[in-house]
C-alpha cells in the first residue's frame, strides 16, 4: 500500500517518484498497459551516449511531461490492487510497437523474437517458449550433468538443470561461490556495465544498491541465486576437474577430479558444462630478475588482502578496466605510486558509476507494472547499440574518415575527455591518447584514473620494463624505478578455453589438437566436433559485441537444456555438433568478421580479443538477436546423435 510521506499528498509524492523514470521506457509500458494512441504518435530523438558508443531513444522534455501526466493518473485511477493486472486486449501488434518505441523504428522479426522473451510476453503474442521442457514423461534417474564453475554459467546453468530435474552437481575449485566474482577481490573491483543488465532475467527486481554493483555484492547475488533456486547442495566447493575423456561404448565422460588437498577419484558423466569462463587463468609478465625482486608481486586476481601500501612506493603495471579500477585506491593509500603504461587505452567517464540506487526509483520497479522489465530491457538495447560503432563504413572511410561516422565520433568525444584531464601537461596527454580506434579493444571506464595519474604522488613511465632488482624496476632507457611492491593488472590468458581441466573426445584427440589450427573454434561459442555432450560457457567467440553477456549466457543454457532434452527425449546417449555445421557456422564467423574493426585497428599482439594466431576470440561478429537465431535451430538439422 502506498503511504504519503510527512506533508506529501499521495499524488505529489507519486509525481515525484515518477521523475525518476525514464520516459520512453514509461512510455511503452503506458502503452501496453493502456494502448492509448497518443503514446504511439510520439517521436523520440536519437540520444548518442559517451560520444556514440551507445545510442538511446528519448523524448522531447514536452512528451515526456505528457507520458508522467499519463502515469500519474493511470496509477492514481487504477489503485494500488488493480495495477498489476495486464489488460485482456493486449495483443502482439502492440507489443511489436511498444519495443519499437526504445528501438526507435519497428522491430526486424529476429528483434522482435528476443525481445518479447526478454520482456516474459511469449505466450502473450501466442509463441512457443524458447525456454526448453520435457514434452513428456521421463526417467532420469540414471543421468548426470556435471556443472564446471559457480559464476554466473555455472550458476545460470544449475539453476535450469534443477528445473528440468535432472540429477546435477557443481563443482567449483575455489573456496566460495561467486566464479570470476570471487577470485577478483582487488580494491575498487566493481561491474562496469549496469546491474540491471548484468543480472538473471528470471530473478525479478533484485534490489541492487548501487547501479555498478561492487564485487561483493555481485558474489552475494550469485550466492542468493544459489540460495533461492535450491542449487546450494549440489555444488562441492574445492573440487576441481583435472580431465574428461568421452567413453564411446558407454556414451558418458569419465571424469577425474582433485579436491583441496590433492585427493583424485572419478566419476561419470552424461553431460558436462564447462562454465570455468574466459577470464579463469590470471597472466603475468615473466620480467627478467622477477625472483630478485625483494617485495610482493601481486596480481589482481590473486589478491592478498592483507597487502598494506601505506608507507610503501608501489608499482602498478597495467591499465585496462582491472589496472584503472585498482590505481585511484593504490594512489589513496601509498606513499608513491609508479603507473607503467605499455599502450594507451580508450578510458571513458560513465554516468552514475558509484551511485546508489535511488529509494524512488526501486519504487517504480516496485509499482509499476512492467517497469522493471522493460528498462532493463531497454538498458540492454542501449547496450548493444556499441556494436554499430564497430563496424567498418567504407563509404566514410573512402571520404577520408577512419573506421564510420559513430566510431570516429567516440574517438573524438574520448579524444576531449583526455584533453579536460590532462591538457595542461601535453606531453602526458599525448603518451595517454591512444592511435587505434575505440571500441577495437574493450572500452575501459574511468574510476578516477586520469586524475590519479595527475597527483603529485603519482608518476607516470611509458618507457617498458626491462628487468626487476631487489627494490627497484629498471626500463628500457636504463632508468632505475625505486619500488617496493609491484600490482601486475596484467589481465589473464583469454585462449585457455575449459583449461586446467582437459578433454579427451571421441577418438582420443585433445581439445587443443582440434584448436592447433587458428585457436579454440566453437559452434555458437559452446561445441566442438567429437566432444558430444561437452558444452564451454564463454567459450571462442561468446561474447556479444555490446548488450549483456548474461542474457548471451541465458542462450548457451537454453541450448544446453534443449540438446538434453532432445538426446534424452529420442532415446539417445549423446548428441555432438556435426563437423558440417561446424564448419558453416565458422565460414559464416569468418565472412563477418571481416566487417569488423578488432583484427585490423588495434594492436593484435596486445589485445586479448585476438589470438596468438592474429584471429578475434572473444566477441561473436552477430548481433544478439540474430545470434539467437542460430541457437534455436532445432538440434536435429544440426548434431549427429549417438
Ligand atoms: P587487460 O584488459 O588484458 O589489460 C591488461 C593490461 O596489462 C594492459 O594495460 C596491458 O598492456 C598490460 N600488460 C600486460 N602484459 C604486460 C607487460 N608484459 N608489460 C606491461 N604491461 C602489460 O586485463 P584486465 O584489465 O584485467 O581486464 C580483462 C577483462 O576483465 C576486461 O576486459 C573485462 O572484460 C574484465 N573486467 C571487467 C571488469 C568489470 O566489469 N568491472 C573489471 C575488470 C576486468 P597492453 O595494452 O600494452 O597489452
Amino acid at each position: 500500500m502506498l503511504r504519503a510521506g510527512k506533508g506529501m499528498t499521495l499524488d505529489t509524492q507519486i509525481r515525484e517518484r515518477l521523475e525518476y523514470a525514464n520516459g520512453n521506457v514509461l512510455r511503452a509500458v503506458l502503452y501496453i498497459l493502456t494502448g492509448n494512441p497518443v503514446l504511439a504518435q510520439m517521436q523520440t530523438i536519437e540520444l548518442e551516449r559517451r560520444g556514440g558508443a551507445f545510442i538511446e531513444q528519448v523524448l522531447s522534455d514536452e512528451d515526456t511531461s505528457t507520458v508522467k501526466d499519463l502515469a500519474e493518473e493511470f496509477l492514481v485511477v487504477r489503485g494500488a490492487d488493480q495495477r498489476a493486472v495486464l489488460p485482456v486486449d493486449i495483443d502482439e501488434d502492440r507489443v511489436r510497437k511498444a519495443v519499437g518505441f526504445l528501438i526507435g523504428r519497428p522491430p526486424t522479426a529476429a528483434e522482435f523474437r528476443l525481445g518479447v522473451r526478454e520482456l516474459g510476453l511469449e505466450s502473450t503474442c501466442g509463441l512457443e517458449s524458447s525456454r526448453p521442457m520435457w514434452s513428456r514423461d521421463v526417467d532420469l534417474s540414471d543421468w548426470r550433468v556435471l556443472v564446471i564453475g559457480t559464476g554466473f554459467s555455472g550458476i545460470g546453468t544449475a539453476v535450469r538443470m534443477q528445473q528440468l530435474g535432472i540429477p546435477y552437481s557443481v563443482v567449483d575449485k575455489q573456496s566460495r561461490i561467486g566464479g570470476t566474482w570471487e577470485r577478483n577481490q582487488f580494491p575498487e573491483a566493481r561491474v562496469d556495465t549496469t546491474s540491471f543488465v548484468y543480472q538473471f532475467s528470471f530473478v525479478e527486481k533484485y534490489p541492487w544498491a548501487q547501479h555498478y554493483a561492487p564485487q561483493e555484492q555481485v558474489r552475494t547475488y550469485l550466492e542468493h541465486v544459489a540460495d533461492t533456486y535450491g542449487v546450494t547442495p549440489n555444488i562441492r566447493l574445492q573440487t576441481e576437474v583435472v580431465e574428461s575423456t568421452f567413453d564411446a561404448d558407454a556414451g558418458e565422460w569419465a571424469v577425474l577430479l582433485r579436491d583441496a588437498e590433492g585427493r583424485e577419484w572419478r566419476e561419470r558423466a552424461n553431460f558436462i558444462v564447462s562454465a570455468s569462463g574466459l577470464f579463469s587463468t590470471p597472466k603475468s609478465p615473466d620480467f627478467p630478475g622477477a625472483d630478485r625482486f625483494g617485495g610482493p608481486i601481486i596480481h589482481s586476481a590473486q589478491w592478498d588482502p592483507d597487502f598494506d601500501p601505506t608507507g610503501k612506493r608501489v608499482a602498478i603495471v597495467g591499465n585496462g578496466s582491472t589496472g584503472v579500477q585498482i590505481l585511484p585506491w593504490l594512489a589513496e593509500n601509498a606513499e608513491h605510486v609508479h603507473v607503467f603504461q605499455r599502450t594507451p587505452q580508450w578510458i571513458s567517464p560513465l554516468e552514475r558509476y558509484k551511485e546508489p540506487v535511488a529509494e524512488q526509483l526501486q519504487w517504480l520497479h516496485d509499482t509499476i507494472p512492467l517497469y522493471w522489465r522493460w528498462s532493463c530491457y531497454s538498458a540492454r538495447l542501449i547496450r548493444g547499440s556499441l556494436g554499430d560503432a564497430q563496424e567498418y563504413d567504407w563509404a566514410w572511410r573512402a571520404q577520408g574518415g577512419k573506421v564510420s561516422r559513430r566510431n570516429d565520433g567516440v574517438r573524438q568525444n574520448l579524444t576531449e575527455y583526455i584533453a579536460s584531464k590532462l591538457g595542461h601537461d601535453p606531453e602526458l596527454q599525448r603518451a595517454c591518447t591512444p592511435d587505434y580506434a575505440p571500441l577495437a579493444r574493450r572500452l575501459v571506464v574511468d574510476n578516477g584514473w586520469y586524475d590519479a595519474v595527475v597527483r603529485d604522488d603519482v608518476s607516470f613511465v611509458s618507457t617498458r620494463i626491462a628487468a626487476l632488482h631487489e627494490r627497484s624496476i629498471e626500463t628500457g632507457d636504463g632508468t632505475m624505478v625505486d619500488c617496493d611492491a609491484i600490482v601486475l593488472a596484467t589481465g589473464f590468458d583469454a585462449e585457455k578455453y575449459t583449461l586446467p581441466a582437459r578433454y579427451r573426445s571421441i577418438t582420443g584427440g585433445s581439445l587443443e589438437d582440434t584448436w592447433a589450427k587458428d585457436g579454440p573454434r566453437a559452434y555458437g561459442g559452446v561445441e566442438v566436433p567429437g566432444f558430444p555432450n561437452l558444452y564451454i560457457m564463454y567459450g571462442p567467440n561468446g561474447q556479444p559485441r555490446g548488450g549483456s553477456l548474461v542474457a548471451a549466457l541465458e542462450l548457451w543454457i537454453d541450448h544446453v537444456a534443449r540438446l538434453i532434452v532432445t538426446t534424452v527425449e529420442s532415446g539417445h546417449r549423446w548428441a555432438g555438433i556435426s563437423e558440417e555445421a561446424f564448419d558453416n557456422y565458422n565460414r559464416c564467423m569468418d565472412e563477418e568478421m571481416s566487417r569488423l574493426i578488432w583484427e585490423g585497428e588495434a594492436p593484435r599482439e596486445r589485445n586479448y580479443y585476438v589470438n596468438s594466431h592474429g584471429r578475434q576470440n572473444v566477441n561473436m561478429p552477430w548481433r544478439l538477436h540474430d545470434y539467437a537465431q542460430i541457437m534455436w535451430r532445432d538440434p536435429e538439422e544440426t548434431h549427429v546423435f549417438g
